[in-house]
């Protein structure tokens, strides 16, 4: 019997020991410490962003974001329904309204070309999401975005490093965050980032992370904040992570060129796009999706691969489907019937950066075995 192989694994073999020792012989453990601003500098260049404003996870950067670009009671946001409930919660608590587009079923990617049908007088933003590492299409965004004057949020959470006919994600739009939990690309633990070029924006994000403490008269605030700091030693890890990003993007490019390689040709399953005419997929998470016609779906399949000793992971549940959404009265009667079948029909498969090829050429058998081919 082979080890129980995870979904996901982080590697933390570089430099990470020695900036968290760094911390404690220095005693510098807070929000305070030097790796905080040094994450901050170093991860902003990367993403080409003037501003980086690291926070405690990547759900609340995007809570944070919503909050500084003042989205609030009655306003519109245009996102994509297959997505994570982080990028609607704060959404809804402003008192404003998510407005959903369906996906594209062939990059998983929310459907850009129907923003437009979905814009109103209340529209006040767009949230780009890029999926599963391959990048939405963001120049047509950008385009309509700017023909109403709306703002853009770029959640940017599963392409770290990644390009956008060269440019990289994360530098799009009005404001973007990305996530540093053990599952993406690069890793604190728990951990996120806003980035913004508009030097009002960041400081607001400032603000707003460290409960809108005012200089000079600390203890009055004039607004409503969080403490959404993050750590020195998080940010220590941050550093170290970093450092191999260029390194973590191009194994995870070659892991998932390997699966599909080895799943290739399977009827009734379809893998990941490995490119666009704008972006190569880097594979965050390598997600099959199943045919209907093929007589299992996710669910299934998922547990018949645990019982192999495989660990996988649903896709996401669509937001329109969200019980949580439904008892707020959202989405009442719409349908998105491509993000309805990736839910039934998608999983993913163990994808994390440990991966060795010896495992995935054990979790490609385990997969063929089960869909009987
Ligand atoms: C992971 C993720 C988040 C949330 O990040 P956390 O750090 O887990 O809060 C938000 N958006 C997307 C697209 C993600 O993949």
């Amino acid at each position: 019997m082979n080890k129980f192989i995870p979904v996901n694994e982080p590697l933390l073999d570089g430099n990470e020991k020695k900036y968290l020792i760094e911390c404690i012989d220095s005693g510098w453990i807070s929000s305070e410490g030097p790796f905080v601003a040094l994450f901050e500098e170093k991860f902003s260049q990367k993403v080409n962003r003037r501003f980086g404003i690291a926070v405690s996870n990547g759900t609340a950067a995007i809570d944070v974001a919503i909050e500084a670009l003042g989205i609030g009671p009655g306003d519109e946001v245009i996102l994509p329904t297959f997505t994570i409930i982080s990028c609607v919660s704060q959404i809804v608590r402003s008192g404003a309204i998510p407005v959903l587009v369906d996906s594209d079923p062939i990059t998983w990617n929310m459907d850009v070309s129907q923003i437009r049908s979905k814009i109103t007088p209340k529209t006040k933003a767009i949230m780009i999401v890029h999926i599963y590492g391959l990048p939405v299409d963001v120049d047509p965004v950008l385009a309509v975005a700017k023909e109403y004057g709306l703002k853009v949020i770029e959640d940017a959470a599963e392409v770290h490093g990644q390009l956008y006919r060269g440019r990289p994600c994360g530098s799009f739009g009005d404001i973007s965050t990305f996530s540093f939990y053990p599952n993406k690309h690069i890793t604190t633990g728990e951990g996120g980032m806003v980035c913004t070029n508009d030097e009002g924006l960041a400081q607001k994000v400032r603000d707003l992370r460290n409960l809108c403490f005012q200089p000079g008269k600390r203890f009055i605030h004039e607004r409503l904040g969080w403490n959404l700091r993050l750590t020195n030693l998080q940010a220590a890890i941050g550093v170290a992570q970093l450092e191999r990003l260029d390194e973590f993007t191009k194994r995870k490019q070659l892991m998932g060129r390997q699966y599909t390689e080895l799943l290739g040709g399977i009827s009734g399953v379809q893998l990941p796009l490995a490119r666009t005419d704008y972006a190569d997929n880097i594979y965050w998470v390598y997600g099959l999706v199943l045919n209907e016609d093929l007589g299992i779906n996710a669910e299934t399949a998922m547990q018949k691969l645990l019982d192999k000793g495989v660990g996988c992971r649903p896709f996401f549940y669509p937001m329109h489907q969200q019980p949580v959404m439904k008892n707020k009265g959202f989405f009442k009667g719409e349908s998105f019937p491509v993000a309805e079948h990736m839910y039934k029909n998608g999983f993913y498969i163990p994808s994390g950066i440990a991966l060795t090829e010896d495992q995935i050429q054990q979790v490609s058998k385990k997969v063929r075995e089960v869909l009987g081919t």
